[in-house]
């Protein structure tokens, strides 16, 4: 599974409270740091795009 964040990213943090191990922010968005992302962590991530208040995680299978 691969994912990005898009431009509409606030920055909020979410993702990174839900799934630190994919999610970083950065200065302006969040960033991801493990793409394709690790067996482990696919349903944390879902859960974080399922959480993001402006829906920038997108889910690339
Ligand atoms: S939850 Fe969504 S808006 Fe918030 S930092 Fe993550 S990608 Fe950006």
């Amino acid at each position: 599974m691969k994912v990005r964040v898009d431009d509409e990213c606030s920055a909020c943090g979410v993702c990174e409270d839900i799934c630190p191990e994919v999610f970083e922010l950065g200065d302006e968005k969040a960033e991801v740091k493990e793409n394709p992302v690790p067996a482990e962590y696919e349903e944390q991530c879902r859960e974080a795009a399922e959480e993001c208040p402006t829906e920038s995680i997108i889910i690339e299978e």
